[in-house]
């Protein structure tokens, strides 16, 4: 579908759909940063979501959605993103009192994480659009996904970052052939891509500019996906969605594809969307009322959370929240890292801590009164442990030790994991001892 307009979230300004990367002049103009969105013509628009919507449970990838995005079949770039599987997870959900949760794994995205399906429709967009490279900063998901993408396509990458990120993500990046260069900053980072955008047109995917406003609007358009596919596998709308969030990007775009739904009448209602955050940007600027998303305080801490570990957000993820009367709540690392090892240990799930955030906010929404613990409740799981496996392991006692009999391995099979050899039945263990992390945080 050919877009029309991209449309400020905020003021409603419109743009030319092919060169207006840098958010809306206007409200930047009034220090309130706010992304664009891309506009189509809307009986195209109701007309190929009532085609599509809800017509099958099993979405193979993203691009099922293809007639809701705005690339042309022949500008597809695609490594298989999206489809990815919506489990539900009824022990993890007894566990913590959401007896009706569901987790939308996007760790089984080609790289790794639901930002494959920024970078597979910002990288298709480019070739649409005729740009000749693209351009991120990032020290994670969101470079590792365009860095892949990019290969893909046979298009020159280029994407700052810094030297001080894990060593998986590190390499994910590097080994796709993107031009990495490490800048002395985070801030660094945004002013040299912003450089490049404006002297060589280079295609920014990523954030680059602060306060950030958010992504490239075309590639929050791959995000729509993930709101579509949640609808079509559970047959109609859950009651809410809850996201990690950091910029916002996904989130307002499965907010943005909900009420593409709601309008064409595939759904009758849209969730309450709900943001899990670590250092409470969102939550402050619901609780004065702003309009404009202030920094948040640290308060010394550092957080495992590095992929949403900012202390800022955006106005598009005020926005959906307001929309849809959804609330935002943090989670310290000791409580992320037990979400973690319950999603691993409960479901067989492992996601990166940050992932983990949407389900350690989870109990904290419930007590707030914000989410029904009886309601069908997603949480969506960004990105696989893979990516930062030394978080993960630093919080995981040492495997024990046994001699060559099989006396000694009975006996501490007992003792460490209270796991009696003889009664095998799964109702006489409990299973959160399979998991050293969980037995040793109650011992
Ligand atoms: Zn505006």
């Amino acid at each position: 579908m050919h877009p029309i307009a991209l449309r400020c979230i905020r003021c409603g300004t419109e743009y030319p759909p092919n060169d207006a990367f840098g958010g809306c002049e206007r409200c930047e103009s009034l220090g309130k940063p706010t992304n664009l969105q891309v506009i189509y013509p809307e009986d195209e628009l109701i007309a190929a979501a009532r085609r599509i919507g809800r017509a099958t449970r099993q979405p193979t990838d993203m691009w099922h959605y293809r007639d809701l995005l705005p690339v042309d079949p022949d500008n597809v770039t695609t490594l298989g993103e999206g489809g990815t599987p919506l489990l539900a997870v009824p022990r993890l959900g007894a566990a913590i009192g959401v007896p009706r949760l569901y987790v939308k794994d996007e760790s089984r995205n080609p790289t790794g994480s639901f930002k494959d399906r920024l970078g597979a429709a910002a990288v298709s967009a480019a070739r649409q659009l005729g740009r000749q490279a693209v351009v991120g900063s990032s020290s994670g998901n969101a470079g590792a996904a365009l860095a892949a993408l990019a290969a893909r396509a046979g298009m020159p990458c280029v994407m700052f970052t810094t030297q001080d990120f894990p060593l998986a993500m590190k390499t994910q990046m590097g080994v796709y052939g993107t031009y990495l260069l490490a800048a002395p900053t985070i801030r660094d980072r945004w002013n040299l891509m912003e450089a490049g955008v404006r002297r060589y047109g280079w295609f920014p995917v990523t954030v680059y500019r602060y306060p950030f406003f958010g992504s490239n609007a075309y590639g929050i358009e791959g995000y729509k996906t993930i709101g579509y596919e949640i609808v079509d596998q559970l047959d109609g709308p859950p009651d809410a969605i809850v996201f990690p969030v950091g910029a916002g990007d996904a989130f307002s775009g499965t907010y943005k594809a909900l009420t593409e739904y709601a309008r064409a009448g595939v759904i009758d209602r849209v969730p309450t969307m709900h943001a899990a955050e670590v250092f409470g940007p969102l939550e402050q600027a619901l609780a004065t009322g702003s309009d404009v998303v202030q920094e948040a305080d640290t308060h010394g801490v550092t957080t495992v959370a590095i992929s949403v570990g900012s202390t800022m957000s955006t106005y598009q993820a005020l926005d959906v929240l307001q929309r849809t009367g959804g609330a935002a709540r943090s989670a310290s690392n000791a409580e992320m890292l037990a979400a973690q090892r319950d999603l691993a240990a409960l479901e067989g799930i492992w996601v990166e801590t940050s992932s983990a955030l949407a389900v350690a906010a989870l109990p904290k929404l419930v007590r707030a009164g914000a989410l029904d613990p009886e309601g069908v409740v997603v949480a969506v799981l960004t990105s696989t442990g893979l990516k930062d496996p030394e978080t993960t392991a630093a919080n995981l006692p040492p495997i024990p030790s046994v001699g060559a009999d099989f006396e000694t391995a009975a006996q501490t099979l007992q003792e460490i994991y209270r796991f009696d050899p003889a009664n095998q039945n799964p109702t006489h263990t409990d299973p959160t001892n399979r998991n050293p992390g969980t037995l040793r945080s109650t011992t």
